[in-house]
């Protein structure tokens, strides 16, 4: 069968959970049982007991017209209440929310009552600002509380935020504003990144500007801007306010008002990885249902007792649903950090985990790489024996990084969940469950209760264990994209067309590549663009890749398929070789044919690579996910695509130039 992905990786290890572990865990074997005994049963129950409704729901999951599905329609919940003053109401108003450190080292902490409070007084901000129910608001913000706060209160006057990352450049906040016709832009003076202030009100201006000639399309009434960098920033009068006076101004009081389970939450876009982002249209009560049920029971959350923190900006899906929505929703005391991880030290995220005794920690595998390039000595000069809880998320985690996750920063004991989901998922939708699942490294193992995916091949037909081919989600589930802002054929077409006539379907097709292995773990293989085909052989991007990183010296890699005359395509790796071990890799007589070699013992002599070729860094999304379509334009000899998503523009210049010196 063609989409039948070779398997050539083997991982044996096995990570059963500790009794200790287990005695005190959050998820149980029984929420399986439960969810496949009845699974619309099970989400409702889970939506109760997680969530507060002001007007119940009594049905669960409308899929009369695929692919839209409402979910929990006839119920009404305002997400803010859920996030705030229903903790308040509690007793637990005191309990921090947000312990906050900023990149130069000054902090905020902020309990529940506190969070509530400022939320309240920018809803009424917002609404005499002219925003109502349904208008869209952009956030273009750092992290920093506002940018929470920004969020709640957008959510508790029913409008709908668009939240753009901090990084991006005008044009592309440009794009992201029109589309949204966005009416009220939220952002900053500048925030710290790398030790310094960057600025971000520049850019705003900027995208308002150029839309400025053509006036029919402006939307944008107001610009609200906090006062962080405390760096000069332009002032258009009339239009702009400062956060901190508009605010001040605000009434106190703020009763929320309840919605419509699918009222329309947020638009964000995808990453960018494969291609032109996506503007993915998420609702209320399904979302938030689905982001606190996973919060809850992935990270074992004991709210009362962790201390959690999710490394990722509030621009990307993660920080949306795994720094905002569901640990608020949830109760929990989290840590928020403004800066880069290397800002002023290259120790500072350990620093922050030993200061706030962070119990669960979330984060990516690029991060973990980076760190591994730097060696252990860094992580080992601080106190991280607070961490009972390490969870992955956005690339697949290649098994050598397992284990150094594991060893070094979880001290061999705190259990890892490699998260797998998507920004059109909405929450987790492939994960162990700690307490329960025995973990093993490099694979993202089982869906969590009450989902249902399979990983099929191009007829959409069960593969079974064993087999590799194309993940898919067989069933709707209740954080589930509702479409594409504007755009209802892309939606179909994108995620729906491929499985829609299959036995079973429609299915939703994820456009990544996945094996079963016997037990029927999941192994995600990459993206399905990026399978390579080697000698009728096809060949996952991730099984080599991870290869690569099992031999000592590698701490990164990414690998790719490049049109070759004999064998159609070839195997051709970049490798980033750790700093410990570079004396060693240049004192080799010939170190990309060892490293040819190492893979073709790993795995097989079909994976060995055609090249190697020796970088400082790889080309990587402002998320920090490896655009693999720009080296094989590199390795292809073509000029390289668009690299508007790109965090460092620099890199493809450096790589090609390596490549000719080299050849
Ligand atoms: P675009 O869709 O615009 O190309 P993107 O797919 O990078 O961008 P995201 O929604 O941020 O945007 O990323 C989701 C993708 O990240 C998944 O489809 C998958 O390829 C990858 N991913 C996320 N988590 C994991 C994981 N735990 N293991 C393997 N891959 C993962
Ligand atoms: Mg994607």
């Amino acid at each position: 069968m063609s989409t039948q992905i070779d398997s050539l990786l083997h991982e044996d290890r096995r990570f059963p959970p500790s009794e200790e572990f287990a005695a005190q865990a959050i998820a149980s074997a029984e929420l399986y049982e439960r969810a496949s005994s009845d699974r619309l049963a099970f989400w409702s129950d889970q939506s109760r007991e997680l969530l507060t409704w002001s007007k119940p729901f009594t049905k669960t999951l409308d899929w009369s017209n695929p692919p839209f599905a409402t979910w929990f329609d006839d119920g009404e919940l305002n997400v803010a209440y859920n996030c705030l003053d229903r903790h308040v109401e509690a007793g637990n108003g005191d309990r921090v929310a947000l312990h906050w450190e900023g990149e130069p080292g000054d902090t905020r902490t902020i309990t529940y009552a506190e969070l509530t409070a400022e939320v309240k007084r920018a809803a009424n901000l917002f609404t005499s600002l002219g925003v109502e129910a349904g208008d869209r608001v952009a956030i273009y913000l750092p992290m920093i509380p506002e940018a929470i706060v920004s969020m709640l209160a957008v959510a508790r006057i029913g409008a709908v935020h668009s939240v753009v990352f901090g990084g991006f450049s005008a044009d592309s906040l440009r794009s992201r504003i029109d589309d949204a016709e966005a009416k009220l832009v939220i952002t900053a003076d500048g925030g710290y990144r790398k030790g310094k202030v960057s600025a971000l009100k520049p850019a705003v201006d900027a995208a308002l500007a150029s839309r400025g000639e053509l006036p029919e399309q402006a939307t944008v009434d107001h610009v609200l801007v906090v006062r962080r960098g405390e760096n000069e920033v332009d002032w258009t009068a009339g239009r702009d306010l400062w956060w901190h006076e508009a605010i001040a101004d605000a009434e106190p009081e703020h009763e929320a008002q309840p919605f419509p389970a699918e009222q329309p939450l947020f638009i964000l876009y995808t990453s960018g990885t494969t291609g032109k982002p996506k503007g993915i249209l998420h609702t209320s009560g399904g979302y938030l249902t689905q982001t606190a049920f996973t919060h809850k029971n992935v990270f074992d959350l004991h709210p009362e007792t962790d201390v959690y923190w999710c490394t990722a900006d509030i621009g990307w899906i993660t920080g949306h649903s795994y720094v905002t929505y569901g640990p608020l929703a949830n109760g929990a005391t989290q840590v928020l950090y403004e800066g880069t991880p290397d800002a002023p030290h290259p120790g500072r995220w350990w620093e922050i985990i030993e200061k706030y005794g962070v119990s669960i920690f979330y984060t990516a595998p690029t991060a973990i790489r980076s760190f591994m390039k730097l060696g252990r000595k860094i992580p080992k000069q601080f106190d991280l024996s607070s961490l009972r809880l390490l969870g992955s998320v956005g690339e697949p985690i290649n098994p050598e990084a397992w284990m150094w996750y594991r060893k070094i920063i979880g001290n061999k004991v705190a259990p890892i969940v490699d998260t797998w989901w998507q920004t059109e998922t909405g929450a987790i939708m492939v994960s162990a469950l700690p307490g329960v699942t025995s973990t093993k490294p490099g694979s993202a193992q089982v869906p969590i209760p009450g989902i249902a995916i399979d990983v099929v091949d191009d007829a959409g037909d069960a593969v079974g264990a064993g087999g590799g081919g194309l993940l898919v989600v067989t069933e709707p589930w209740p954080s589930m994209l509702r479409g594409i802002w504007g755009d209802p054929e892309r939606f179909k077409e994108t995620y729906w067309e491929k499985f829609w006539n299959v036995e079973g379907g429609p299915f939703y097709f994820a456009g990544d590549g996945a094996r079963l292995d016997s037990d029927r773990d999941v192994w995600l293989l990459g993206r399905v663009d990026d399978v390579m085909n080697v000698s009728g052989h096809r060949l996952s991007t991730a099984e080599i890749e991870s290869a690569l990183v099992a031999n000592e010296m590698v701490a990164e890699s990414a690998v790719v398929g490049a049109a070759d005359e004999t064998t159609g395509q070839a195997v051709v790796a970049f490798v980033i070789i750790k700093e410990s071990h570079l004396e060693q890799a240049s004192g080799l007589a010939d170190i990309t044919g060892a490293l040819r070699s190492w893979v073709g013992e790993q795995i097989g002599p079909i994976a060995r690579p055609r090249e190697v070729y020796l970088v400082n860094e790889l080309p990587k999304t402002r998320s920090g996910k490896i655009m693999r379509r720009l080296l094989r334009d590199v390795a292809e000899g073509r000029e390289v695509g668009d690299t508007t998503t790109l965090a460092d523009t620099t890199v493809m210049q450096i790589i090609t130039d390596k490549m000719v010196k080299s050849t």
